[in-house]
């Protein structure tokens, strides 16, 4: 480098300091900010009644390309207008209490507030020492969490972002905590059903256990694992030297909503040493209400089990909760040596989101789901999943009033129907009868296929979803079956 003097080193920094302040923007221009970033906000939630769940349009119209990034600001009303019009617009729109198809999330107004916070201090969660409160917010989380499920002293527990992370977390922690080698992986088998949700498959395949044995056990008739056919497979499993590693069982599967046997599955996990392990991001947070709680009584054996809150809390996505029975085993496999991180430990009372997940810096996203718990009080989310249980079943009996015939009786609030015409191929009918409620938008709803059949299925978890949103899927088919019948 060419030696410069002081003087035009400092004009440089001056120069570049004056540029760099459009990223800091004064308090007047903050609130011209917040003041249209809040009309719209409050707009959407004006509307959000009215508005499709929805808008079956992917056509691309060049407007992302037209609307290129560039060195110079653009105008807040620009961008607001620019999201208004291609983003919050086709596809489902999940904040809309008509989205009753795969499992819906949520999206309430505490959370964002949570978020916003999160954002504007910017507080470091992942790490006791650099934030204290926060960490101590996570943890309070946890705590409650493992209330919730039954668990004893001992616990630990991790908010990751989404479901599929927290499975991912469970599941390298049982390989760690089982001592699977990679010597051990082609002899080892898990045991599941064919309802278990997909990312349990690719979490496997992630941390490199795609090799293993994968035992998809029959289910009964309501898609539950068959507890004597998993007892006769392990010991069939033992005699030919293999070694039973884990048991992964659903607690509300996303496809019906079942719920496995998960006491009797635990005497199993026991009697064979397994790691038992529950999957309730959908079901899980149906321990809050008096209708649902019993369907899981042994959820607190599992060694670990997961519950999604951008699902039965409601919150917008981004968050999936971990919890593992013994905190140790979650230390053992997200532990880490670093030494520019030497100082962190000496003042370190409470365990880290880092010593408990893959993680490091992270956002902190105990506080979306802390405001809202502490601003509305839990009777209301307890009072919300009620509804959606009661809804659920109000449904199921009312199809059958229509004539459709119906899947399992609903275990919390998946309810699977089809219509069976007196001529006609029924799986073209009943694809006809979901595009029409697709066409329409009100309501969004999804379909599966059980025993090879095509099923129309409706999930109801969405907090804003009221009777209404039932009243219209209902009367759509009603007229949809008038010339079947
Ligand atoms: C939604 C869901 C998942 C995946 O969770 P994400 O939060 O979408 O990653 C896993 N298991 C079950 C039973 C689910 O319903």
């Amino acid at each position: 480098m060419k030696k410069m003097n002081l003087e035009s080193i400092e004009k440089l920094i001056s120069k570049y300091e004056k540029e760099g302040l459009e990223l800091e923007p004064n308090r007047k221009k903050r609130s011209e900010y917040m003041s249209e970033v809040s009309e719209y906000s409050e707009q959407f939630l004006d509307e959000i009644h009215s508005k499709k769940a929805f808008i079956n349009d992917y056509t691309n119209d060049g407007a992302f390309e037209n609307f290129p990034f560039e060195e110079t600001p653009t105008d807040t009303n620009n961008i607001i207008n620019f999201l208004k019009k291609n983003v919050d617009r086709a596809g489902i729109n999940p904040a809309s209490g008509g989205h009753i198809g795969y499992i819906p999330g949520g999206g309430i107004y505490g959370a964002a507030i949570g978020d916003y916070l999160a954002a504007v201090m910017n507080r470091y969660a992942g790490v006791f020492f650099a934030t204290p409160g926060a960490v101590r917010i996570e943890n309070q989380i946890i705590d409650w969490i493992g209330d919730l499920v039954g668990y004893k002293q001992g616990f630990g527990g991790n908010l990751a972002s989404g479901g599929s992370m927290a499975n991912l977390i469970a599941i390298s922690t049982a390989r760690i905590a089982k001592k699977i080698k990679s010597k051990d992986i082609e002899i080892s088998t898990i045991y599941l059903t064919k309802q278990a949700h997909h990312c349990v498959t690719k979490a496997l395949k992630i941390v490199g256990l795609h090799e293993i044995q994968l035992r998809y056990i029959t289910m009964d008739e309501k898609y539950r694992m068959n507890p004597e056919l998993l007892a006769e497979q392990i010991e069939k499993d033992v005699s030919d030297g293999l070694k039973p590693f884990m048991l992964v069982a659903s607690a509300g599967s996303t496809d019906v909503g079942a719920i496995d046997p998960l006491d009797k599955l635990a005497d199993i996990a026991e009697k064979f040493n397994l790691w038992y392990h529950i999957d309730g991001a959908y079901g899980g947070f149906f321990l809050l209400c008096d209708e649902t709680k019993d369907k899981l009584v042994g959820i607190n054996r599992a060694d670990s089990v997961i519950l999604d809150p951008h699902k039965g809390m409601f919150l917008p996505y981004g968050v999936g909760i971990v919890m593992v029975k013994n905190i140790n085993h979650l230390l053992e496999a997200n532990s880490y040596d670093a030494n520019y991180m030497q100082d962190t430990k000496d003042y370190q009372q409470e365990y880290s989101p880092a010593d408990l997940s893959p993680e490091l810096s992270r956002h902190f996203r105990g506080l979306r789901m802390w405001v809202p718990m502490k601003l509305h009080g839990i009777a209301p989310f307890r009072a919300c999943l009620s509804e959606k249980i009661w809804l659920t079943r109000y449904f199921y009996a009312k199809v059958q009033e229509l004539g459709f015939e119906v899947g399992p009786d609903p275990e919390l609030t998946v309810a699977a129907f089809r219509f069976i015409p007196k001529s006609g191929d029924a799986n073209e009918i009943n694809k006809k009868l979901l595009s029409i409620i697709h066409n329409d938008g009100r309501v969004f709803i999804s379909s599966t296929t059980l025993d090879g059949e095509f099923w129309m299925r409706i999930a109801v978890l969405s907090f804003r979803t009221h009777k209404y949103h039932l009243d219209i899927i209902l009367e759509l088919l009603e007229e949809g079956i008038r010339d079947y019948k």
